[in-house]
């Protein structure tokens, strides 16, 4: 089925797809198609469907015969020019796209798995991808072992002779652990399995996990892809073969990504090395203040040198990332007073926002699991994560001066 459809590649897309354009040039520039009116910016295609020249040309194109769009459930090249531009970024050969992050795990798996399978997947991950494989997906037949993020031994230890896929996030949210992927995949493959990276938190701007061996990305777009908090969607990347039938899960069931989504996408992924650069600077310094400030017990950032994985994540990653979080001292009564002190910083659970925001897991994300699942996680009642955003970080400093 034909699936790269927009409606012809231009020569200059041609021209960058085929000349190894460095990453912020791709950003800017990869994907793009233009219609006959010469627009500069990129088109919303808002229709449902398309026309034919003839019987003849649909009956081509539904055979697949011909290339070209049919229905947007299927295709549309506003959808088309976003997967383009983040497989060039991500640097995978086949990018689908869905209406949200959480659809695309669904779809990863619906594509990849059947009943009886088994998935072996890090404990620290988005709290919503634990409920969907832990009470959604168990429902139908999916075999499902959560283990520590940062011990091989213990994902060694769970393989099964069904094992199909690794599933991981690096780094965690909200306590910023890393796993070394390339030694993952290398577990996972020679178990016959795959390893699947959620790459929210970095985006391809800060880590290539293909490069690194693993098989398949999911993004939340939501996040860092848009950058400006407006739209949800989300992607799967990796080789078109392996891919084939998550594309085909999606078409047939539906949660695919809407042209005006797409649109936001595109243009938040222009800029989005520019952004992901200037989150990182404010997330280091932000951190490195916290660390001297008398109110606060730890800090956790895996661009500060007292992170345990610290030269793990420098390897791994251009850059410590958005995600800042801290124990400040005097437990949960301490935390909301920080939080209700705040008069800038948005108090919401989101990340990947120009705008900071600021939340206490243990009440808000975390609030659903068990006090002792929690704190064998490590997630006290005086943790607080900040997604730290593009203000200045002397304002976000202020914001946050009842800690020193
Ligand atoms: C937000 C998030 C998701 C889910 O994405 P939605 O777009 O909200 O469905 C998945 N993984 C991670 C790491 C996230 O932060």
């Amino acid at each position: 089925m034909p699936v790269d459809c927009a409606p012809s590649l231009g020569r200059k897309v041609r021209y960058i797809m085929e000349h190894q354009w460095k990453p912020e040039t791709l950003g800017v520039r990869a994907g793009s198609e233009h219609t006959a009116f010469g627009e500069n910016s990129e088109a919303i295609f808002l229709t449902s469907s398309f026309t034919f020249e003839s019987a003849a040309q649909a009956a081509a194109r539904f055979g697949g015969q011909e290339p070209g769009n049919i229905y947007s459930r299927f295709t549309n090249p506003t959808v088309t020019m976003f997967q383009n531009k983040l497989a060039a970024l991500e640097g995978t050969e086949f990018c689908v796209a869905t209406s949200s992050g959480m659809s695309a795990i669904l779809a990863c798996v619906m594509g990849l798995c059947s009943a009886g399978d088994h998935v072996i997947a890090s404990r620290s991950i988005f709290g919503t991808t634990v409920q969907l494989f832990g009470n959604i997906l168990k429902r139908w037949g999916l075999q499902i072992t959560f283990v520590s993020l940062t011990d091989p031994d213990e994902w060694k230890a769970a393989l099964r002779p069904n094992t199909k896929l690794f599933f991981v996030e690096t780094p965690s949210n909200p306590l910023l652990e890393v796993c070394d992927i390339a030694l993952l995949a290398n577990i996972a493959h020679e178990a016959g399995a795959l390893l699947v990276v959620d790459n929210c938190l970095c985006s391809p701007a800060l880590q290539k996990p293909i490069d690194l061996g693993a098989d398949v990305i999911i993004h939340s777009a939501t996040k860092y892809i848009d950058g400006q908090g407006r739209c949800l969607g989300g992607a799967v990347l990796g080789k078109k073969d392996l891919l084939e039938p998550v594309y085909g899960f999606l078409r047939t069931a539906g949660p695919t990504m809407s042209a005006f989504n797409a649109w936001v996408f595109l243009k938040g992924l222009e800029t989005l090395h520019v952004r992901m650069e200037a989150h990182s600077r404010n997330a280091l310094e932000l951190a490195q203040w916290l660390e001297q400030q008398s109110g606060v017990a730890r800090v956790y950032y895996p661009g500060l040198q007292s992170h345990p994985q610290h030269a793990l994540a420098m390897k791994q990653q251009k850059s410590g990332g958005a995600i800042v979080s801290f124990d400040v001292k005097g437990g949960k009564e301490a935390a909301w007073r920080l939080i209700d002190a705040t008069r800038m910083i948005s108090i919401t659970a989101n990340l990947g926002d120009a705008k900071s925001t600021i939340t206490h897991p243990a009440s808000t994300t975390h609030s659903r699991v068990s006090v002792e699942a929690r704190a064998a996680a490590g997630i006290s009642d005086g943790l607080i994560r900040i997604a730290v955003g593009l203000e200045h970080v002397d304002d976000l400093k202020a914001d946050l001066a009842i800690l020193a």
